[in-house]
Parts: structure tokens; C-alpha cells; sequence
């Protein structure tokens, strides 16, 4: 078996050579426990904040320890009688290709034989949920109004999209990359797309986008992004803070917007949100999902890496816009 160790906390962007690849043996499941085969896992930005030595609201990585984060694997070997053999369970235990667990740490992927996967580590995993979460009860979405979302034809991005699209509002999405441009005005059907690194000027691109203001943020990215934002923002709006991705790998703390004081002049409400104080909608939100995805109207898009050993680099790509929709590393068939 393998797994993949943090060497030392990144200064600033990661790198390879802050990860190694290390070689452990495959143990066998002693009574209650259940051996996994991953066959997916989920890098997430996310995860950055867990490189660095400093307590957020998950505490830091281990350094010389396998990480952490979402996998979908198969169960190989059991020794409790609620797990067999071929079952497809997902678990914290990304980064490995093998992992040995108690049940309370594995849970059954939604009985949808029809849908792969590895999509619940995207669209109906904990991505999508933030999407839901974050425009339907922290950003209180009403059919109608325009809606502004940075990192768009990301894994969340690209759900809340089509979320709002499917309340009825005007879309408005930001990418730094022509092709995911492309995607997200077809496929994705959002109705104004910003290329960031194309624009000359971030809040003259959106005003131009949205000449009536924007009623939601659904803020992925932060900097520029919030700044832009703000400028456009109408009255009552909501900003729901779900990231910050471009200040993830910043050494110093960066000056913050000037223009924070226009939440206040249009007694607007910026909040921040963590999915996982939001797990007990996963069933809800995932019913919704799989009603969706068998009726057609849900589209992603997913980025995938072959094998463990390219897990940092399918991370660090994060940083760069490597992806489209989710990505993901393949480790198994
Ligand atoms: P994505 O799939 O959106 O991947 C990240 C994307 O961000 C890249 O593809 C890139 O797209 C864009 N990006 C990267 N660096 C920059 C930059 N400096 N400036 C602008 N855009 C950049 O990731 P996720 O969907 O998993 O996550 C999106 C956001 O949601 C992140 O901020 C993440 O931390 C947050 N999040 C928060 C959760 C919560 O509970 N609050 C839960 C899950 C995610 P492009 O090519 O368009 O630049």
C-alpha cells in the first residue's frame, strides 16, 4: 500500500517536494474493522489551510502522517457484518490506497447505481452541498434576482450556477480560462461570463455584466473578486463567504477590500459558512441531487489525475486553474 506524507508546511504556493510517497504494508481488518480499497479521492482548496501551522476551524495536518480528505473506495476484506466485500463506501481516509477503518468512520455512497461514483465526491458530495447551502440558507437565494459567483466552473461554482439558474436568476460567473468560459455559457447556461484574467478592469466588467447590481455574491475567491463585488452590490444584498481561494497561499497578511463599508450603505450581509455544520442536509440536498441528475438537468465536469503518486500536483493545480469542475485522483479501478 501507499500514502502520501506532508513533509513540511508550503511557504506560499505548494510544491511537490513538500509531499512523499511512502510505502507501507497492506494489514489485515482484526474484529469490527473493515479493510477499503480507495478508488477515488477529492483534493480540495480547503485542504490548504490545513498545511499551515495555525489553528483554523480544522486543526492543521500532521507532518510525516498520511493527510486527509474525501475518498470513495471499495470494501475489501470485512470483519463487521454490516460492511461485505464490493461495497462502495466513503471515508476521511483520502491520500492512501489503502485504509483500515471502524464503521463509525465509513459511510454507504446514496443507493444510486446509476450515477458514478466518484460523483458523490463532486456534484452530490460535499462540494455540492456547499453550493446548496451556501445560496439556498446562507445567501437566502430568491428566484429572480442576479447572482454573482467567482471560481464558477469550479466543483462549487459550477453547482451554485445552475442552482441559481434553476431559481431563475440571472447568472453572472467568473473564470480565468477561455474554455471553462465557453462551458459554463453552454453547458452550463449561466448568462454572463467574466474572464478575470482578461478583463482590464474586474468592477467595470461586472457593472457591465449586471447594470441593474447584483442581489448575491457567492464568494469563492476573495481580493479583486470581493472588491468588484461590493461596488455592485444593491440593496439587502448577501454575500455568502464560502472561500477565499486567492489569498490561500499568500505569506503575509494582504490589505483587505477598501470598499467593505458598502455592506453597511446597502444594508447588505456578507456571512461566512462551513459545510460541515450543515452535514444533517446531506440526505435532503442529495435526494434533490440524484432527482436532478436522472432528470438531465445537472452538468459537471471533472479533471482527473491518474494515481496516488500525482495526488500533489493534482492539488497544487487547484492553484491554477487546472480543473473543471471537480478534481479528482483515480487511484483504483
Ligand atoms: P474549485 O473546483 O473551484 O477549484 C479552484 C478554482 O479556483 C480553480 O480551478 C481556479 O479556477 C480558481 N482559482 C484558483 N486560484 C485563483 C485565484 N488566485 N484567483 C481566482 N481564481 C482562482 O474548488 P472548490 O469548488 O472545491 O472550492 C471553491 C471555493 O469554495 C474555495 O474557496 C474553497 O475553499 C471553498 N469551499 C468552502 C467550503 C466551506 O465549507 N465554506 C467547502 C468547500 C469549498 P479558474 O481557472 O477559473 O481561475
Amino acid at each position: 500500500a501507499q500514502e502520501i506524507h506532508l513533509l513540511r508546511y508550503p511557504d506560499g504556493i505548494p510544491s511537490p517536494d513538500d509531499f512523499s510517497v511512502v510505502d507501507v504494508p497492506v494489514l489485515k481488518p482484526l474484529d469490527g474493522e473493515v479493510l477499503v480499497e480507495n478508488i477515488w479521492m477529492s483534493v480540495d482548496p480547503y485542504m490548504r489551510g490545513r498545511m499551515t501551522p495555525r489553528k483554523s476551524y480544522i486543526p492543521p495536518f500532521s507532518l510525516n502522517a498520511p493527510l486527509e480528505g474525501h475518498a470513495v473506495g471499495r470494501v475489501i476484506a470485512s470483519r463487521d457484518s454490516r460492511f461485505v466485500e464490493g461495497d462502495l463506501v466513503t471515508s476521511m481516509t483520502g491520500w492512501r490506497s489503502h485504509a483500515l477503518l471502524e464503521r463509525d468512520y465509513l459511510h454507504p455512497i446514496p443507493d444510486a447505481p446509476d450515477i458514478p461514483e466518484q460523483v458523490f465526491l463532486g456534484p452530490l458530495g460535499m462540494p455540492g452541498l456547499t453550493a446548496w447551502v451556501g445560496l439556498d440558507k446562507i445567501a437566502e437565494c430568491q428566484p429572480g434576482e442576479t447572482v454573482f459567483v467567482s471560481a464558477a466552473a469550479g466543483a462549487v461554482g459550477s453547482m451554485v450556477c445552475q442552482l441559481a439558474k434553476a431559481k431563475n436568476c440571472r447568472v453572472i460567473g467568473s473564470t480565468g480560462n477561455p474554455e471553462k468560459a465557453k462551458w459554463l455559457r453552454d453547458v452550463i447556461g449561466v448568462d454572463a461570463v467574466i474572464n478575470y484574467r482578461e478583463a482590464d478592469n474586474l468592477s467595470d466588467a461586472l457593472g457591465e455584466a449586471a447594470p441593474e447590481g447584483i442581489d448575491v455574491y457567492f464568494e469563492n475567491v476573495g481580493g479583486a473578486h470581493l472588491e468588484a463585488a461590493l461596488d455592485h452590490i444593491n440593496l439587502h444584498a448577501r454575500i455568502a463567504v464560502c472561500g477565499m481561494i486567492s489569498v490561500y497561499n499568500n505569506r503575509a497578511n494582504a490589505s483587505g477590500p477598501a470598499n467593505l463599508f458598502r455592506l453597511t450603505a446597502q444594508r447588505a450581509r456578507m456571512e461566512g459558512f462551513i459545510v460541515s455544520d450543515h452535514l444533517a442536509a446531506y440526505p435532503e440536498f442529495v435526494r434533490e441531487g440524484i432527482d436532478l441528475v436522472r432528470a438531465g438537468a445537472l452538468r459537471w465536469e471533472e479533471t482527473v489525475f491518474e494515481g496516488l503518486e500525482n495526488a500533489p500536483n493534482a492539488f497544487i493545480g487547484l492553484f491554477d486553474g487546472k480543473n473543471t469542475g471537480k478534481m479528482l485522483v483515480k487511484l483504483a479501478a
